[in-house]
């Protein structure tokens, strides 16, 4: 099974600034072309799962409750649009609660696998679409592909200064799917060859 990770903040909705959390429902808003993009690699089969952190949670900015409802938001207005998404998966810790979810750290990426029964470093279509540093971080600690869109926090000038580069660095969500269905077009092919070579 194909598997892809997206970070929420500024990359499906709009980023609501460093520092900064979607504390209320009207203030989720999805990025124009989001929702294409989610329901494009719905209907190409990929289970996609929502990795991402909410701190302001543990902080009190904002309850559980409020967090679950901009959830629901979220998930409701993926699939009137056709998409689906497997699971949204939240960090709800600070960072010096040294949990093991919140990115960098892979957990919920793991736990993610588990629930579609599938292993770390298995494949090379798997991908991470983020905005952020820990989100490329992330997706290279749990042998993914990794992708920066720049409709959220980092800068392209950003990411010299960072230990591990993404494989790729593209405009918005829609240019990161291109990628990933022409990446899964490339692997069919490379596999095609491998069986005609056997035969
Ligand atoms: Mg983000
Ligand atoms: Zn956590």
């Amino acid at each position: 099974m194909k598997v892809i990770f997206l970070d929420r903040d500024g990359v499906v909705n709009e980023f609501p600034g460093n520092g900064k959390y979607v504390t209320k429902l009207k203030n989720f808003r999805f990025i124009p072309g989001s929702l294409d993009s989610i329901r494009n690699l719905t209907e190409k089969g990929y289970a996609i799962f929502i990795i991402s952190n909410q701190a302001g949670v543990a902080k009190g900015v904002y309850s559980m409750d409020k967090l679950k409802l901009i959830n629901r938001k979220m998930l409701n207005g993926i699939k009137e649009s056709g998409g689906k998404i497997r699971k949204a998966l939240y960090c709800t810790h600070r960072s010096d609660e040294g949990c093991s979810c919140r990115k960098p750290e892979i957990g919920n990426v793991i736990r993610a696998l588990n629930l579609v029964k599938q292993k770390m470093y298995s494949s090379n279509n798997r991908f991470f679409v983020g905005d952020a540093k820990s989100d490329i971080l992330t997706g290279y600690r749990a042998g993914c592909k990794t992708i920066l869109v720049l409709t959220g926090r980092a800068k392209r000038r950003d990411v010299g200064e960072w230990g591990v580069r993404p494989d790729y660095i593209v405009r918005n969500l829609q240019e990161a799917v291109k990628i990933i269905i022409n990446n899964d077009v490339m692997e069919n092919k490379k596999s095609n060859k491998k069986i005609r070579k056997r035969s």
